[in-house]
């Protein structure tokens, strides 16, 4: 069994806003090596957390006993384009997993938006891009191959495992490792985007027009401005735009640098922030082209942030984006960063936002270094209003009780985890406290 071992090294998500201290972070290379780090953390009492690419802006990850990452066990395992069917080992990323299926002349339907997530990590938050015909990437997922708590090795559908497998679509790393992941896959996509400035009132006036008639539809909405930023996309069959390579280099060098030059302005004097909005939504570009959708869905993220996101009724997107824009005015927060307002097929996953529901997901963020607590509590106010699910794996206040009224299936998936994960060994304090677990089993 090869497994490098890293003791006492720091590790921090993405946005560096959570940190800890593993005692121990191993990198297995087969599913033999996560069988036998499971048994040996059992033997020892060490309780696991599984990282994807630590993109999560919640603590789900956080542990200072045993970290595990799949990054050692990427790539395709088994390609059936007959049947539209790929098996992908779960520390594979989103970005090579779409090189990977495009040389196999296949794509993903839908994808976030951006891919540096691996996809069990992914999946296991109900990661999504926007399409009101699409769901998140877990309903992508047809099977998968996870390693218990009891150190077996399962293979896992909605045929074989009808009561676990809803659960474990989006399970947050509670039921078990993941080690590969079973996806339903299309031929291969391309897509023309456009990229326009709108008045608020025409993009929200015509929301059910923009949302069914676009295969993927999404708005950015900039605060203290009359602007929004809509983007739409759409199958075609043209070539692929020479100035694609040119926009993306724009992309990093505009969106990113001239942003972060924009948000250290603003982090230092917070009083620009209105000013600094309305200028980013005046330079809002006119563009459009086509690509391959991989490549189309996935933009450059370099600036650091916060992030709040919550899925609401497909139907009241508009209200919740008028309140909000309303809150932000009246109590001035100093915010310059667009709210990004996207849609979502809903699903049957247990522990998905969009459970039963087509949803409007609606983000806001907030440049790290300034104060995010007063605007993300006020939005959030809104969301619980209109029913609103938080997303897992972004920042979040809500408690057991709101969790379990806004999540009806909550308390099918912790009886689903407390039968798989008796004793906990794959639970941490966040989680435990989130969902009320014991925070240590007197079993272990
Ligand atoms: C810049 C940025 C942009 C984003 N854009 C989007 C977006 O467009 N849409 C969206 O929905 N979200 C978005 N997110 C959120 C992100 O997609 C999710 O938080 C996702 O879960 C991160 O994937 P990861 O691989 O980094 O997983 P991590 O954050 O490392 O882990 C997430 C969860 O997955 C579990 N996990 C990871 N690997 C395994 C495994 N092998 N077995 C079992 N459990 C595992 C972890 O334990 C944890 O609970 C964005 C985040 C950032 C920072």
């Amino acid at each position: 069994m090869t497994v490098v071992s890293k003791a006492g090294m720091q590790w921090k998500n993405w946005a560096g806003t959570v940190k800890s201290r593993p005692s121990r972070i191993v990198f297995p290379e087969s599913v033999d090596d996560v069988v036998g780090i499971v048994k040996q953390c059992v033997e020892q009492g060490l309780r696991i957390r599984a990282v994807g690419s630590g993109h999560s802006f919640t603590r789900l990850v956080q542990t200072d006993e045993c970290l595990i990452s799949l990054d050692r066990l990427q790539g395709l395992a088994s390609v059936d384009p007959e049947k539209g069917i790929v098996e992908v080992w779960a520390g594979t990323k989103l970005k090579a997993l779409g090189d990977q299926l495009c040389s196999h002349g296949l794509s993903q339907e839908n994808l976030g938006d951006i891919n540096a997530q691996s996809i069990a990590g992914a999946v296991s938050t109900g990661t999504h891009g926007t399409g009101i015909r699409f769901g998140s990437l877990s309903t992508q997922v047809v099977g998968l191959t996870i390693v218990t708590a009891a150190g077996e090795v399962l293979n896992c559908s909605t045929e074989s495992h009808p009561s676990l497998f809803p659960a474990l679509q989006v399970s947050l790393g509670l039921l078990g490792v993941i080690v590969k992941v079973r996806l339903r896959v299309i031929p291969l996509l391309k897509l023309r985007y456009e990229s326009m400035r709108l008045s608020v009132e025409t993009c929200l006036d015509q929301l059910d027009t923009w949302r069914t008639e676009n295969r993927h539809f999404e708005f950015f909405l900039f605060p203290y401005s009359r602007l929004v930023q809509a983007k739409r996309m759409n199958e075609t069959a043209e070539p692929p735009s020479p100035h694609l390579r040119w926009n993306h280099f724009k992309q990093l060098v505009l969106e990113n640098g001239f942003f972060w030059l924009l948000s250290e302005s603003c982090r230092l004097f917070p009083s620009l922030c209105p000013s600094v909005s309305r200028l980013s939504a005046k330079a809002v570009p006119s563009v459009s082209g086509a690509g391959l959708s991989h490549r189309l869905f996935a933009t450059p993220r370099l600036v650091r942030f916060h992030e709040m996101e919550y899925s609401v009724p497909a139907d009241r997107m508009k209200e919740v984006v008028e309140e909000i824009q309303e809150a932000i005015e009246r109590h001035r927060f100093a915010v310059h960063f667009p709210i990004e307002c996207r849609y979502v097929k809903k699903d049957d996953i247990w522990l998905s936002p969009a459970y039963e529901r087509d949803s409007a997901y609606i983000a806001v963020h907030m440049y790290k270094g300034m104060p995010y607590q007063a605007y993300f509590s006020c939005i959030e106010e809104i969301f619980w209003k209109h029913e609103g699910r938080p997303h897992w794996g972004k920042m979040h206040g809500m408690d057991i009780a709101g969790l379990h009224k806004a999540y009806p299936r909550l308390g099918d998936f912790l009886a689903v985890r407390e039968k798989w994960d008796p004793h906990n060994l794959f639970a941490n304090d966040y989680l435990a406290q989130l969902f009320g677990i014991a925070p240590d089993s007197p079993q272990r």
